[in-house]
C-alpha cells in the first residue's frame, strides 16, 4: 500500500498564551509504521477563528512535506474547494521546478466547502523587514494606485526567522514592529507556531506556504494576505514566496497577494524613507547576535546600506554606526546574493548616488564567490 498522511483537525483551546489551533498529523508509511506530531498555531485572544474543523492551513502547511516523501493527504475535516484547485496547480509547479524532489499527491477530503464569501479587509505579513515595509506602507497610505488594499494590520510570525526559544529577541524586534505598524494606524497580530520546528525541510522552499498556513487562520478577520515581494518581475527564480506560487495558496475566503514585484530593493526603500519611524526601526540583519536590531556589518546589513546609499539615502537610522569601507571590503558576495550587488552598482552609476563608493562594489564582485548557502537563509527579509 501507497503511504498516506492524515490531518485530524483538534478543538480550539483558549488559554492564557491566546488562541491555540493545532491539527494532529499521523504519518503512515507502506511498512504499516506511523509516527504523530502536533502542528499548532496561537492566534491573540478576542479575534474570530475559523470552524475547528477548517483544515486549509493544516494541508498548505503539510502539502512540501508530503510531496517529498510522495505520500498522499486524507483530511477529517473540512477545505475550501477553491483551495484545492489551486494547490493542484501548485504541485505542478514545485514538480516542474524540482522534478527529482516532488512528486504529485492526491488529496481527500472528508468536506470540500463551497461558495465561500471573503469578509472586508487586509492583513500583511509583517517582519519589520524591507518588504514587509514597503508593502505594508504602501497600502496603508494609499500608495498603490487602483490595487491599494484596505489593510487593518500586520502579522509577526514567531517561530520564523526568530526561534521560538528566543523570546527577548522576539519580543524586542515585535516592540519596534507595534511602533511602526502604529505610526500606519494598523494593529500588531503576533501569531506563534511551531511548523519550522516540526517540518525540516528546506526553508526556502517551504517559507511561503508555512506562512499563508499562519495567515490563512484570520480569514475571519481580513479576506485578502499581503505578501512583501522578495524577487522582481525580471528576474523570478524558484522560491518559496513567488508571485506564481502565493496566489495558488488563496482559499475561497482567504485570498493571497505577492506584492511589490514591480519594485526592487533599492525602488522600495527610495519609497519608505519618506517614513521616519519606520526606517529607524527597519529590521534587515539575521546574522548579529541579537533578533532585534541591525548588526550593521553582516552582507545583508551592508547590501541594504548601499541599497539605501543609491536611493540617496545616507547612514539611516536603523543603523548605529556610520558606513565605512572596511564593511564592504570584509564581504565575500555568495552566489545568490551576486545578482544583488550588480543592481546596486548599475543603480549607483544610474543615479550617480553613492558614486564614491561604486570602485568598492566592483572590488567585492570580483572576491571569489562562497558556495552557495541559501538554505540558511530566514524569511522575512
Ligand atoms: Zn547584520
Amino acid at each position: 500500500m501507497r503511504s498516506y498522511v492524515e490531518l485530524y483537525p483538534q478543538s480550539l483551546d483558549v488559554n492564557s498564551e491566546g488562541q491555540r489551533r493545532a491539527c494532529l498529523i499521523k504519518e503512515n508509511a507502506a511498512t504499516g509504521e506511523s509516527t504523530e506530531k502536533e502542528l499548532w498555531f496561537i492566534y491573540p485572544t478576542d479575534l474570530p477563528m475559523p470552524e475547528d474543523d477548517n483544515c486549509d492551513a493544516y494541508l498548505i502547511a503539510v502539502l512540501h512535506s508530503a510531496m517529498i516523501m510522495g505520500t498522499d493527504i486524507r483530511v477529517y475535516g473540512s477545505v475550501s474547494r477553491e483551495l484545492l484547485s489551486n494547490l493542484t496547480e501548485f504541485q505542478y509547479v514545485w514538480e516542474k521546478w524540482y522534478p527529482e524532489l516532488y512528486s504529485l499527491v492526491e488529496i481527500k477530503v472528508e468536506h470540500i466547502r463551497e461558495n465561500e464569501i471573503p469578509v472586508n479587509g487586509a492583513v500583511s505579513a509583517f517582519s519589520g523587514g524591507a518588504d514587509a515595509q514597503f508593502t505594508s506602507y504602501r497600502h496603508a497610505k494609499g500608495k498603490a494606485g487602483y490595487r491599494t488594499q484596505s489593510l487593518r494590520a500586520g502579522v509577526f510570525v514567531h517561530g520564523f526567522d526568530i526561534p521560538l526559544d528566543d523570546i527577548e529577541g522576539f519580543f524586542g524586534a515585535a516592540k519596534k514592529a507595534a511602533e511602526s505598524l502604529d505610526d500606519l494606524d494598523l494593529a500588531l497580530l503576533i501569531v506563534k507556531t511551531n511548523i519550522r520546528n516540526i517540518f525540516p525541510i528546506n526553508w526556502e522552499h517551504h517559507c511561503g506556504a508555512a506562512l499563508v498556513s499562519v495567515l490563512c487562520g484570520l480569514n475571519s478577520y481580513a479576506g485578502i494576505g499581503l505578501i512583501g515581494s522578495s524577487d522582481t518581475y525580471e528576474r523570478l527564480p524558484p522560491w518559496g514566496s513567488h508571485p506564481m506560487t502565493d496566489p495558488l495558496l488563496s482559499s475561497g475566503s482567504f485570498r493571497i497577494i505577492h506584492d511589490g514585484s514591480g519594485f526592487n530593493r533599492t525602488d522600495k526603500l527610495k519609497v519608505i524613507a519618506e517614513w521616519s519611524l519606520g526606517i529607524q526601526n527597519l529590521r534587515v540583519c539575521w546574522e548579529g547576535d541579537q533578533s532585534d536590531r541591525n548588526c550593521g556589518s553582516c552582507e545583508k546589513c551592508v547590501r541594504t546600506r548601499m541599497n539605501f546609499l543609491a536611493a540617496g539615502s545616507v547612514n539611516p537610522s536603523c543603523f548605529n554606526t556610520p558606513l565605512c569601507k572596511g564593511h564592504l571590503r570584509a564581504i565575500i558576495p555568495s552566489q545568490g546574493v551576486r545578482v544583488e550587488w550588480v543592481k546596486i552598482s548599475k543603480e549607483i552609476i544610474k543615479t550617480g548616488n553613492g558614486v564614491e563608493w561604486l570602485p568598492e562594489v566592483k572590488k567585492l564582485l570580483n572576491r571569489k564567490t562562497k558556495s552557495k548557502l541559501g538554505f540558511l537563509f530566514p524569511f522575512g527579509t
